[in-house]
């Protein structure tokens, strides 16, 4: 179908535009919490996803609960750092050592974001990246890699070796260029992604741009399907139902004897006959004897899997920690689909008359209806009115019900409830 091919390709574009190293169907995995399975399954059906980060790369609360899974897109991998506890230098992630002192990096020493995140293109390194966690050595404390059998350091069995820390979001993917710090010792001017000052030779590890906390992504609206008729009514009588409770609830009433003055009774019969009726819906909706007229696709619901039916929506890119020095960038994604939404016209009852009869006493009856072969009769709405005299003031009522219209006799006496907006709420025998 036309339509379809002009939105796959304005999809492809606008993938390829996104994603330039990525084929559309590469890499979709099911999310899974690092954290989450590390510590095994909760009870809760809920997960923390957002994790906001908060300075120097320290982890603190989850601040938004979704309530399904997206699909998680890798961009690529990038270099992290990490800063030396004891001389505070700064180091590229993959340094099991400190550049500055020599010292292994601690176990607890995290890895962080460089002040510009340039995506690996070293074949070698993205293996690296995707190895896993390194894991550090129970006996000197020194970084390996996850699948080594003993320490590099020491030579120490690195069998049950704690693994680093994966998973964690280090921050938004740093794609602009770095910019410029000062030292915070001479005050020279040093580009953000220098180590070290190039004036004094200070650790630039304190001028460090703090992380940011990624955006996920923002699906547009589905376009609503129009409201069956009866729905409509449905919702417009439970509307009044509230405001009418409202009124009874917050309103007080005033009671005081009323004389009926006169009543008047109206009841009328709709004249149903086959007509043409037009409307719009999901092409999968319609009825099967319907004619269809034009169609064009609209965005119809928003899902997790891709669909070939689907646009992509994706959130902002941000970087994971992998554990091996390396981060991971990825960016979640949802799939708006869309499907065909059509006119079309079938034939149906419609209301062509209403034979209406009425009358000012207390006998009301339905009009004479002469239905024609091609008619149908419809239901039929009767309504009351009664007005009643208080102290030379005249209060209207009305009802829909026969029974109670029959007893309203032209002088007798009743309670009339009257609200503020001087309606009659409800009316009750005068004893
Ligand atoms: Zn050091
Ligand atoms: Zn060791
Ligand atoms: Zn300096």
């Amino acid at each position: 179908m036309a339509l379809r091919g002009t939105l796959r390709q304005a999809q492809d574009e606008l993938r390829a535009e996104a994603v330039p190293d990525m084929q559309f169907g590469d890499r979709f995995a099911p999310v899974v919490d690092p954290e989450r399975s590390r510590r095994g399954a909760r009870n809760d059906n809920t997960h923390p996803f957002w994790q906001i980060l908060v300075s120097g790369g320290i982890l603190s609360a989850h601040v938004r609960t979704r309530r399904h899974s997206m699909v998680r897109k890798t961009v690529g991998y990038v270099e992290l750092e990490w800063t030396c506890p004891n001389c505070n230098s700064r180091n590229p992630g993959p340094n099991k050592f400190c550049n500055g002192c020599g010292a292994p990096q601690p176990d607890d020493v995290e890895f962080e974001q460089p002040a510009e995140e340039k995506l690996i293109t070293d074949q070698a390194k993205i293996a690296r990246a995707k190895a896993g966690p390194d894991v550090h050595c129970p006996y000197c404390g020194t970084r390996n890699p996850g699948d080594a059998k003993f320490c590099g350091s020491c030579g120490g069995d690195l069998t049950g070796a704690t693994a680093r820390q994966a998973g964690r979001v280090v921050g938004v993917h740093r794609t602009a260029p770095a910019g410029m710090v000062n030292c915070p010792s001479c005050h020279a001017e040093n580009d953000a992604t220098a180590f070290n000052c190039s004036q004094c030779g200070a650790s630039l590890a304190d001028v460090r741009a703090k992380p940011v906390a990624p955006e996920p992504p923002t699906p547009t609206a589905a376009v609503r399907k129009p409201f069956p008729g009866g729905l409509a009514i449905g919702l417009i009588v439970f509307c009044f139902a509230v405001v009418a409770g409202v009124f009874f609830l917050f309103i007080r009433t005033e009671t005081f004897v009323g004389q009926v003055q006169s009543v008047e009774w109206t009841r009328s019969i709709p004249i149903l006959a086959m007509g043409e009726v037009e409307n719009e819906d999901w092409l999968e909706d319609i009825p099967s004897d319907a004619e269809i007229g034009t169609c064009r696709l609209e965005h119809h619901h928003t899902q997790d899997e891709p669909a070939p039916n689907a646009e992509e929506v994706c959130g902002e890119p941000y970087t994971l920690d992998t554990g091996s020095g390396y981060g991971e960038v990825v960016q979640d994604c949802v799939y708006e689909v869309y499907e065909e939404y059509c006119s079309y016209t079938m034939l149906d009852w419609i209301e062509i008359d209403t034979i209406t009869a009425s009358g000012g006493d207390l006998n009301p009856y339905w009009p004479q209806v002469n239905l024609q072969s091609d008619q149908q009769q419809g239901e039929g709405e009767e309504s009351y009115e009664i007005v009643f005299m208080a102290d030379d003031v005249p209060y209207t009522y009305t009802t829909t019900d026969s029974a109670e219209f029959s007893q309203f006799t032209v002088g007798s006496t009743w309670q009339l409830n009257v609200n503020a907006l001087d309606a009659v709420v409800s009316v009750e025998p005068d004893r």
